[in-house]
């Protein structure tokens, strides 16, 4: 028998046994009625006066030491004394857990931001609080946008894709630059990072200027140069020992230029980080543009297959798209040799549009492919010089397709060949098909060293 049955057994022997004594008494004295009731009514007043010792002592539990009543009641007791004990612990455990997690927060070097399901600020810590000058009184229970009023931080909130940061200048400190991360959690609530990117984003502009000034600067002394040496090299009556020297050199003028138009480019490309607006354009036109440029040159693949299979358009920068395409139908022809395929795909389906460039090259090991669209990357630097490439070429399709909200992926296997796929997102995508009548006259967009 477990100990709280026999406890109850025990009280309820009691009451029989008392009830026994006291209906025993009254019969001995010719009143068993009264005897019996006198007893349960004592019993009843013993009861009432254990309750009232009870909840006496629950009601003032700090000041009073528990009762000591005994029985059914002093295992009522006991247990609410472990229970009251326990509570205690844990919350102990809790409140000591929350002012370390606190403590932690308050000296973490970045800013923390709990928003609930409204985006309304729940807690921050000090950190926070000095970035973006929250107050505490005032400032909990505010939307977050109302506070940093930044169109681009409220398009990051609403486009719920938080796989990377944003980068702004808030309105109350236009001096620093803050990076902004959201980590959702539970349902809908959100954490967000907060941490001061100004020194990295000033570096970072610097660098940018800096290869945009130099490109720049480059451009009109090697213009220049390659026109001199292009009169030197059409001079009929030039020496013949130099003709050699004077082509190679030329040939290297023209490296450098495709280098630095590529560079200017890039440049361009990274001087803005929203996305590209434009309209809607047919890739279909657009890919047989490509093909024809490509089958015009002297020495030109032995086929290159269009299939569109979708008649949908594609919503961009007409001219960006042109240029990351030109390059990647460049780079097949330029590292494929004489006598190989080339294959141009357009098509969509539920998650967007996408273009792919596919030729049965030699193709590019596998170590490779993570590398490729960084600048000056080259998979055979020997072969790339000779072939005139800039290594800028699929760092600018990178770009371009970042622009767009779109990604670039590679494939390839050696001795197989490679498929570079631009993939578009589906908001890129326009159903009709419309005229293109302003693609091949883009002026400055045609790229023609991948
Ligand atoms: P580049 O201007 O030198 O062509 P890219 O950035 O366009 O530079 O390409 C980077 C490297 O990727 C190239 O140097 C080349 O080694 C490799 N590559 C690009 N496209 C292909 C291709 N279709 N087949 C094989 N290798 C390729």
């Amino acid at each position: 028998m477990n100990v709280a049955l026999r406890g109850w057994v025990y009280a309820l022997a009691r009451l029989v046994g008392a009830a026994a004594v006291g209906a025993l008494i009254g019969w001995s004295v010719g009143s068993f009625w009264a005897g019996l009731a006198g007893t349960l009514g004592a019993y009843l007043a013993l009861q009432l006066y254990q309750l009232y010792r009870l909840d006496h002592w629950l009601r003032n539990r700090n000041r009073v030491d528990p009762p000591d009543p005994g029985g059914l009641w002093g295992d009522v007791v006991v247990q609410v004394v472990r229970l009251h004990r326990r509570k205690k612990f844990h919350k102990g455990r809790v409140v000591r857990l929350l002012r370390e997690l606190r403590r932690s927060t308050a000296s973490m070097p970045d800013g923390v931001i709990l928003l609930d399901q409204q985006a309304e600020i729940v807690w921050f810590n000090r950190k926070a609080g000095e970035l973006l000058g929250l107050r505490r009184k005032t400032d909990f229970g505010i939307r977050i946008e109302n506070l940093l009023r930044h169109p681009e931080f409220s398009r990051y909130l609403a486009a719920g894709q938080f796989a990377g940061a944003v980068v702004i200048r808030p309105k109350v400190d236009e001096d620093h630059w803050l990076s902004f991360q959201a980590v959702p959690y539970g349902v809908g609530q959100m954490l967000l990072l907060v941490r001061d990117v100004s020194r990295q984003t000033r570096l970072e502009t610097m660098r940018k200027d800096f290869i945009a000034n130099a490109s720049h600067e480059l451009r009109s002394p090697l213009t220049v140069i390659a026109g001199y040496l292009e009169t030197l090299a059409a001079d009929p009556d030039i020496e013949p020992e130099l003709r050699a020297p004077l082509l190679e050199m030329q040939r290297q003028a023209e490296r450098m230029t495709a280098i630095i138009t590529d560079l200017l480019e890039l440049s361009r490309l990274e001087a803005r980080d929203e996305q590209v607006e434009g309209g809607a354009f047919d890739v279909g036109e657009l890919a047989t543009a490509l093909r024809d440029e490509v089958m015009q040159r002297p020495i030109h693949p032995a086929a290159i297959t269009v299939s569109i299979d979708s008649d949908a358009s594609l919503v961009g920068d007409a001219g960006l798209v042109r240029t990351a395409f030109a390059n990647l139908v460049d780079n097949a022809v330029k590292y494929t040799p004489a006598g190989s395929s080339i294959a141009l795909r357009w098509w969509t389906d539920g998650q967007g549009g996408h273009f792919s460039v596919s030729d049965d090259g030699p193709g590019i090991p596998a170590e490779h492919l993570p590398r490729l669209t960084e600048r000056f990357y080259r998979v055979d630097p020997g072969r790339a010089r000779a072939t005139g490439g800039s290594g800028l070429g699929l760092a600018i399709v990178k770009h371009v397709l970042q622009r767009h909200g779109g990604e670039l992926e590679v494939s390839s296997s050696p001795g197989r060949g490679s498929t570079f796929t631009c993939h578009f997102p589906s908001r890129r995508i326009a159903a009709a098909r419309p005229a293109l009548f302003f693609l091949n006259a883009v002026p400055g967009t045609a790229h023609g060293n991948g």
